[in-house]
């Protein structure tokens, strides 16, 4: 998966994200939870695209920006945020190994980049530029 979106305003951000959780229920094996690891700097679109991922796994919760919250689950949807995560040992304490393990699971990790160590290495890596005030550049891969 090599993708490249240009968004203009946080719906089509939204669109995105939807769209690749359709896609993920579409072809998603069963046999290995689905991870997604979210790159890019505050205010980037990341938790705005998880809120449309969220959307498109049919999950009505509303996906919030977790600043002081480092875990939530729904059913098995994980939105991990580690911007306060400063050593990946500290995810690997919160049982992250564990949750990883489980196919059922679908999890979606913002600042992946701090945990980069641990990720496994069927990641989906979505990377986030901030272009102009409204402007980001979506990368998937
Ligand atoms: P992050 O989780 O990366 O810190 P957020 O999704 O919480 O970022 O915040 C993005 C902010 O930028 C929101 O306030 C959103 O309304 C705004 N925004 C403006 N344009 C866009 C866009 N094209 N895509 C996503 N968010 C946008
Ligand atoms: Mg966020």
């Amino acid at each position: 998966m090599n993708h490249k979106f240009f968004t203009s305003n946080s719906s089509q951000t939204k669109k995105v994200g939807r769209a690749l959780a359709a896609k993920i229920l579409k072809t998603k094996s069963g046999k290995k939870a689905f991870i997604i690891g979210l790159v890019g700097d505050l205010g980037s679109g990341k938790t705005t695209f998880l809120q449309g991922f969220a959307q498109g796994l049919g999950l009505k919760n509303k996906i919030l920006s977790p600043t002081f919250i480092i875990m939530r689950r729904v059913g098995h949807f994980y939105h991990i945020d580690c911007y306060r995560i400063k050593n990946p040992k500290e995810m690997l304490a919160l049982g992250f190994k564990k949750i990883i393990a489980n196919p059922k699971n679908i999890i979606a990790v913002e600042w992946a980049d701090r945990i980069r160590k641990i990720m496994p290495v069927n990641t989906i890596w979505v990377e986030f530029e901030l272009l102009s005030e409204k402007k980001r550049r979506i990368v998937v891969k």
